[in-house]
C-alpha cells in the first residue's frame, strides 16, 4: 500500500498538511503512533497568531476556533518595580492572538480530514523510514498487534515531533543542527480553574519566572521556573500555590484562583533548527524540523506555517510537475523560523536571570531589569515587540 505523500504524525503540522493536500487533490495518508483519544486530549499550546488563523480559516479549518476561540490582545509584566500592561493588539501591525487549546484544534483537524475522506491510521507507529535518496521512499508501519507492513510513496513528510524517527534518518553530513539549551526549565501546570487575570501575565522575580495564561473558561495554564532536572511530582500543591502567589506578587496585585492541578510537566527551554529541513524525498515540518523555546508561544504557529508551505510545494510538484517550490521549502521557512527564534531567545533574557550573588548573576539581573524598563517606556520598542510577539 501507500500514497503519493506519506505523512508521519498527526499533530498540528501533519494534520494541516494532510487537510491542505486533500483539498488540493493530492493523494496522501497519515500514520500516527497514538490513539485518537490521546492526541485529542494532549494539552499543549494555546496562542494562535493571526497568520496562523488566516491559514486555517482560508482553508476551511477554522470553524471551531472562530466559534470557541477567544481574542487576546494584551499582556502584562510584573516585577519588583510594579506592573504594566502592553496592549499589543493596538501596537505594531495591530494583530491579536486567538486562544484556542491545541487539543481542540487537533480534534477539529482530525474530524475535517476524515470528513474529506482522508486515510488516517491511529495506533500505527512507524519504526523505520528509508529509500529517501531514491524515487520510492517507504515507511515501516505497525498494526495494533505489532505486525509490520510497508507503505511506499513519492514523498515522506516527517511531522512526527521532537522525538520522531524521521529526523534521525537525515545523515549527519546532509543537514546541520543549530542548537541551544538555555539551562532554564519551567514547570508547566494546567489548573482546573477559570483564569484569575484578564491577560497573559509574566512575572519577573529573583526567585524565578512565573506566568499565567488563559486556556479555556475553566482551565488556566501556569508556568513556574524550576531547577533543571526537577521531578514535577516533588512539589506539593500547597507549595506550588505558595510559590505562585509569591512570584506573581498576589499580595500586591490580587489573589490567584486556586484549584486542582490537572497536569504537570517539566519543560526544558531548548532551541534547535535543522538546516536544511529536508533530505532527498524527506521533508520535515514542525517540531520534527526544530524546536523553539516556549517563551514566546510560537511552536504550534511555526508548525502550521511550515505545513502550509510544504503543501504548496507538494501540490506544485504533483499537479504541475514543478519541483521548484519544493526545492525552496527550507529557504522559504528558515527566515521566518530564525526571526521567531531570535525573538523567543530575547524573551528568555527578558523573563529570566540567575539568582546567584556572584558578579555575573548580578550583571544579568540588572540587564533583565533594564530590558523590561526599556519595554515599559519606549513606544518604538513596544511596536517592535508587538510585531514579533504575534508575528510568524
Ligand atoms: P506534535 O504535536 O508533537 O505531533 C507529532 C505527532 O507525531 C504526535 O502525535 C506523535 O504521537 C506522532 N509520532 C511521533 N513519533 C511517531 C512515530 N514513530 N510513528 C507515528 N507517529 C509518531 N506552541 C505554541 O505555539 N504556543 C504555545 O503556547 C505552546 N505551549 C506549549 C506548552 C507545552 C507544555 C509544550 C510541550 C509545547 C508547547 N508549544 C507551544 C509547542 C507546540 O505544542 C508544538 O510546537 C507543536 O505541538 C508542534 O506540532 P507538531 O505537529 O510538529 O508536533
Amino acid at each position: 500500500g501507500g500514497a503519493t505523500v506519506l505523512i508521519v504524525g498527526a499533530g498540528p503540522a501533519g494534520l494541516v498538511l494532510g487537510n491542505l493536500l486533500l483539498a488540493a487533490g493530492v493523494d496522501c495518508l497519515i500514520v500516527e503512533r497514538s490513539s485518537r483519544t490521546h492526541v485529542e486530549r494532549r494539552a499543549r499550546a494555546g496562542f494562535l497568531a493571526e497568520a496562523t488563523v488566516r491559514v486555517l480559516v482560508d482553508n476551511g479549518l477554522g470553524t471551531g476556533l472562530l466559534a470557541r476561540g477567544t481574542r487576546h490582545d494584551t499582556c502584562v509584566f510584573r516585577s519588583e518595580q510594579g506592573e504594566f500592561a502592553l496592549r499589543y493588539g493596538a501596537l505594531g501591525r495591530e494583530e491579536a492572538h486567538t486562544v484556542y487549546p491545541q487539543q481542540h484544534l487537533v480534534a477539529d483537524l482530525v474530524a475535517e480530514f476524515l470528513r474529506r475522506g482522508g486515510d488516517l491510521r491511529f495506533g500505527t507507529p512507524v519504526s523505520e523510514v528509508g529509500g529517501l535518496d531514491g524515487e520510492r521512499p517507504w515507511l515501516l508501519a505497525h498494526r495494533e498487534d505489532g505486525t509490520p507492513y510497508r507503505l511506499t510513496g513519492r514523498y515522506v513528510a516527517g511531522c512526527d515531533g521532537r522525538h520522531g524517527v524521521c529526523r534521525r534518518r537525515v545523515p549527519a553530513d546532509a543537514a546541520r543542527p543549530h542548537r541551544r539549551r538555555h539551562g532554564v526549565s519551567w514547570l508547566a501546570l494546567l489548573v482546573g480553574t477559570p483564569p484569575a487575570l484578564p491577560a497573559v501575565t509574566y512575572a519577573v522575580h529573583d526567585r524565578g519566572f512565573a506566568g499565567h495564561m488563559a486556556r479555556t473558561p475553566s482551565v488556566t495554564r501556569y508556568y513556574l521556573q524550576c531547577e533543571p532536572g526537577t521531578d514535577p511530582a516533588s512539589w506539593s500543591e500547597a507549595a506550588l500555590w505558595e510559590e505562585l502567589d509569591l512570584r506573581m506578587r498576589a499580595e500586591r496585585f490580587g489573589p490567584l484562583r486556586r484549584g486542582p492541578v490537572l497536569e504537570r510537566a517539566v519543560v526544558d527551554l531548548e532551541s534547535d533548527v535543522l538546516d536544511p529541513m529536508q533530505y532527498g524525498r524527506l521533508f520535515l515540518a514542525g517540531d520534527a524540523a526544530g524546536l523553539i523555546s516556549p517563551s514566546a508561544a510560537k511552536g504550534a504557529n511555526l508548525a502550521v506555517m511550515a505545513a502550509e508551505t510544504l503543501a504548496r510545494g507538494f501540490t506544485a510538484a504533483v499537479h504541475e510537475g514543478d519541483e521548484e517550490p519544493l526545492a525552496r521549502y527550507s529557504a522559504t521557512c528558515l527566515p521566518r523560523i530564525w526571526r521567531a527564534q531570535e525573538f523567543s531567545h530575547w524573551m528568555i533574557g527578558l523573563l529570566h536571570a540567575p539568582a546567584g550573588d556572584d558578579e555575573e548573576s548580578r550583571f544579568l539581573r540588572a540587564l533583565r531589569d533594564s530590558r523590561l524598563e526599556n519595554l515599559r517606556t519606549s513606544r518604538a520598542h513596544q511596536h517592535a515587540f508587538a510585531d514579533n510577539y504575534v508575528g510568524v
